[in-house]
């Protein structure tokens, strides 16, 4: 599950040669550790005129994390991340200024640097210019993304016109995709809405999930154990849900992160009550599930068995909607619901109609669910991992892996800490406005974006 070429073109003799040779060179992305600073050096502010209050209230922001903020792009400084603030951007020209300047320190921004953009979502009454602006914004950060190197990232938080900046939700946003957590989230915007969230500052950042209880499906191995580990670094007790058969690994994961070992196939009729009742009566609550279990069956559709199709209909979708039936009838306030989809169900993927069908559902039932928890403070979301280095990419053929992991603009496979800190994001109370959202970690990937 190590990618050798990535490894062998950042060392040594082999680093000199891939660099005579021009070989492509994908960069080691910075990961988060606890100490380090959030950003790689100096923050550039940047606003269009309209948006320059704004800029100022995020400066605030960010002066207050103790980062060294500037507005001035003159300054000769290696960046570690610029903010674009458009938020009141009206007009495609108003965007002209802020853009280019923007542009005029890419050259200097430091390698796993970061573009974060902050504007709003188009809505249905804008006039045309307005539309046009905002819905401008999404390529621009596309594209940016597809430009970038060394590691470096271009994403975006996208307003609803009720949101103001200063929503405790933009703010956790804007700190995920600055920081090193976000260090295979590349291309992507993510939607901020209004729900009430509740303000983080201090040493809250370190535990947003403190005296909460999560549980983790498929938690034995590969992107569940480490969504385990990161929910438990985050503060929350995990409950740890495995098939009988993975009972040793799930254990073991069970015990590092401290929690309990729940063995159960997430297919079984009951499965729903099994968690809620293991969770309310080991540790008296429950607050967020991340459904991770799933599977793979490929197969041409010409060739695919039923057996292959129901299978992986069964443990990647119908078990998610048959749990979320108990849990929305249990109506517990503020439920956290994040789910695992993939960039198959996005773009779809040969060999894989059985396995885009199930992920596109996902994306599907956590949109239509998002709605039904918000009447309850709660959120559904949806984490797309593109090529993540597990067991279960580790089965594809050397030949696809290897093309597979160089398509995405970081030209490298994620790690399972990638998605599964994107989840921990998603799983926080402070991203209470980040509903019916489905979150890529890929790399930007190709396909599909
Ligand atoms: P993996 O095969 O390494 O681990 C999956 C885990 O789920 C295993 O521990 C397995 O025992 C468990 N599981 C399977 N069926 C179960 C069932 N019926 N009940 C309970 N547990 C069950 O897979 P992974 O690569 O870690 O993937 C985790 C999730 O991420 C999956 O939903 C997968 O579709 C998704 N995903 C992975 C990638 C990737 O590149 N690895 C990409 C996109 C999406």
């Amino acid at each position: 599950m190590t990618d050798r070429y990535a490894q062998a073109v950042n060392s040594g003799f082999t680093k000199t040669l891939a660099k005579k040779l021009g070989l492509p060179r994908p960069a080691i992305l910075r990961r988060h550790r606890a100490g380090d600073p959030l950003t790689v050096g100096p923050v550039l502010v940047l606003a269009d005129a309209a948006s320059k209050g704004d800029a100022d209230t995020l400066a605030q922001t960010l002066l207050g994390w103790d980062l060294d903020v500037r507005r001035d792009p003159h300054d000769d400084l290696r960046w570690g991340a610029v903010v674009l603030v458009l938020t009141e951007a009206a007009e495609p020209t108003a965007v002209t200024e802020p853009v280019l300047a923007t542009g005029s320190v890419l050259r200097a921004l430091a390698g796993n640097g970061r573009v974060v953009t902050i504007s709003r979502a188009p809505a249905d009454d804008d006039t045309p210019a307005l539309a046009a602006t905002r819905q401008g914004v999404d390529a621009l950060v596309r594209s940016l993304g597809k430009e970038l190197r060394g590691g470096s990232t271009s994403n975006g938080v996208v307003l609803t016109d009720d949101v103001e900046v200063a929503h405790p939700s933009v703010v956790a946003a804007l700190r995920f995709f600055l920081s090193a957590k976000s260090a295979y989230v590349d291309g992507q915007l993510l939607r901020v809405g209004p729900a009430d969230a509740a303000v983080v500052d201090g040493t809250g950042w370190q535990r947003p999930l403190e005296g909460q209880v999560a549980v983790v499906t498929g938690a034995a191995r590969g992107i569940g154990a480490s969504i385990a580990r990161t929910l438990a670094r985050d503060g929350a007790t995990v409950v740890c849900v495995d098939v009988p058969a993975a009972g040793e690994s799930l254990a073991t994961t069970a015990n590092a992160v401290g929690g309990t070992a729940l063995q159960l196939d997430v297919t079984a009729p009951d499965a729903g009550q099994r968690i809620l009742d293991h969770a309310r009566e080991r540790h008296g609550r429950l607050d967020v599930v991340v459904h991770n279990a799933g599977i793979t069956r490929d197969k041409l559709l010409a060739n695919m068995k039923p057996a292959q199709w129901e299978s992986v209909v069964a443990v990647n979708l119908a078990a998610q909607l048959r749990i979320n039936e108990v849990l929305l009838a249990a109506g517990i306030d503020g439920l956290r619901i994040v789910s695992l989809a993939s960039t198959s169900g996005i773009a779809g993927n040969k060999g894989q109609t059985n396995y885009g069908f199930s992920k596109a559902g996902v994306i599907g039932h956590t949109r239509a669910t998002a709605r039904l928890l918000a009447a309850t403070g709660g959120t559904a979301n949806a984490v797309a991992p593109g090529f993540i280095e597990t067991e279960m990419t580790a089965r594809i053929p050397f030949a696809t892996r290897e093309v597979a992991r160089r398509i995405p603009s970081l030209a490298q496979g994620g790690q399972p800490v990638d998605v599964a800190e994107a989840i921990a994001f998603l799983a926080s109370p402070v991203a209470a406005g980040v509903n019916g959202q489905v979150l890529r970690v890929c790399g930007q990937h190709l396909v599909g974006q």
